[in-house]
């Protein structure tokens, strides 16, 4: 089947690596999201992937710590998640790369756009770390920037729901999930797709999101397909 997306940023939050434990890695729980994410470019898809890091560290929840200082822990959080993930990616013989956003030499490469262009042409994943390297910005803003800048043909916004609903679904046995959805709906209604200045900045750039559940890590391969697995937002 041919794949309905050539080039993708997949984001995948640091919760989701954290599985049942909550906080930290489960190497497990990274596994099997690394096996859904080789099923995806195993079909020739070329993968960026932007990790969160709220599994060890959310800047905005730091109490009493300077918010510079609290939002630099937190890169330095999605550094180490994203040295996880390509770990995990060449444990299952995955050949993949990572990218920082500030530069630590000794620990990975420095993101550039066109040198990560030219490594997803040559077949390999890159993962990038740091966010965007700026405080107060969010992973998920990191994603959005990431994906227009790698030429990205969408993002994947892998989550712990199916999509994106009217209401919290976890409430509200009534709620009902979006197939499809615009950025200015989203934006108005302040639905929990996604920060608004990643949701803006998709909007302004035409790059569509899907949102979908990793609980089941196939759905990766399905949604390159163009499988209809969670709530596609375009505008
Ligand atoms: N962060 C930041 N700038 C960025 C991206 C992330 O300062 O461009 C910091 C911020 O403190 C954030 C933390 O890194 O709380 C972890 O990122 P995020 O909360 O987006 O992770 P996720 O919720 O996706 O796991």
């Amino acid at each position: 089947m041919a794949v309905k997306y050539q080039r993708v940023l997949l984001k995948v939050s640091g919760e989701a690596l954290a599985g049942a434990k909550g906080t930290g890695f489960d190497e497990a729980t990274i596994a099997s999201i690394c096996a859904g994410i080789k099923a995806a470019h195993d079909l020739g898809v070329q993968i960026g992937i932007v990790v969160g890091g709220g599994n060890f560290w959310r800047g905005r929840s730091s109490g009493k710590m300077d918010r510079m200082d609290a939002d630099k822990i937190g890169m330095l959080a999605t550094v180490m998640n994203a040295i996880a993930v390509k770990d995990a990616l060449r444990q299952q013989g995955v050949p993949a790369v990572v990218m920082t956003s500030a530069a630590m030499p000794q620990v990975a490469d420095t993101f550039r756009s066109d040198k990560a262009i030219a490594e997803l042409e040559a077949g390999r994943i890159v993962v990038f770390g740091g966010g965007t390297g700026n405080p107060i910005f969010s992973t998920d803003t990191a994603s959005a920037l990431r994906a227009l800048e790698i030429g990205a043909d969408a993002m994947l916004k892998a989550t712990m729901v199916d999509g994106v609903y009217d209401k919290d679904p976890h409430k509200y046995p009534d709620a009902v999930k979006y197939d499809t959805l615009t950025f200015t709906h989203v934006l108005d209604e302040r639905l929990a797709v996604m920060d608004s200045t990643a949701a803006t900045l998709c909007r302004d750039n035409g790059l569509p999101i899907l949102v979908f559940d990793l609980g089941d890590p196939s759905n990766i391969a399905r949604a390159v397909q163009g499988e209809n697995v969670g709530t596609l937002v375009s505008e």
